[in-house]
């Protein structure tokens, strides 16, 4: 099964494609988490990246197009795989179907804005495994550590307020359209996303029934 998570920023869609992608052994697909491995390791891509993400602005469509066409085609993608983060805008999309790797379902996943900035501007960071927590709701069990592996918690610079609310824009201009185009297509089922990780989970397993 090949299925796209499509949703504003903190909206879950990230620690849903984790357990869903767990429960039905399909490789998660972040490009999200490409991308700051790559900024992490120094290498062009990710000092490059990096500079847009820090803006809160979308990397530009050649070089994520690029990325995510080399992951796809990897022996793990064979049987399917969850896209976590991509496609972001109506090229990105294009270029998807024009890979030749038809996905199956697109589920959107809805919440309101206000839901989602307090989501994202109280979330925090493992800055060894990336395993993500939350100031009010997620809380780990000591302050400053990561319950997983001990490593320091901190505050993304994408997720400051200003920066979260250029995302948003960025979501609502470009990646919007998205819902009309895969609605067109009959690919889309709408998730609602207000409740915890836990709740998500399940409606994402029961649409995906259907
Ligand atoms: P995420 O972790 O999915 O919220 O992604 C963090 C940042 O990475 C975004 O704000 C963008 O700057 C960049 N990014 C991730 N995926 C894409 C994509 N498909 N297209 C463009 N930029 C992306």
């Amino acid at each position: 099964m090949r299925l796209i998570f499509l949703g504003p920023p903190g909206a879950g869609k990230g620690t849903v494609a984790k357990k869903v992608s767990q429960e039905l052994g399909l490789p998660q697909i972040s490009t999200g988490d490409m991308l700051r491995e790559a900024a992490k390791e120094g290498v062009p891509l990710g000092r490059k990246a990096k500079e847009y993400m820090d803006r809160g602005e979308l990397v530009p469509d050649e070089i994520i197009i690029g990325v995510l066409k080399n992951r796809i085609i990897q022996q793990d993608c064979k049987n399917g795989f969850i896209l976590d983060g991509y496609p972001r805008t109506l090229l990105q999309a294009k270029a998807l179907d024009a890979f030749g790797i038809p996905v199956d379902r697109v589920l959107h996943f809805h919440l309101s804005e206000k839901t989602l900035i307090e989501r994202i501007t109280g979330r925090l960071t493992c800055r060894n495994c990336g395993a993500i927590y939350h100031k009010k709701n997620i809380k780990p069990k000591v302050k400053g550590k990561c319950d997983a592996c001990g490593g320091v918690l901190y505050k993304r610079e994408d997720q400051e307020e200003q920066a979260v609310r250029k995302r948003l824009e960025v979501y609502r201009r470009q990646t919007r359209p998205l819902i009309v185009f895969y609605q067109k297509k009959g690919m889309l089922t709408t998730i609602d996303a207000e409740g915890t990780p836990e709740e998500s989970v399940e409606k994402v397993k029961i649409a995906l029934r259907k």
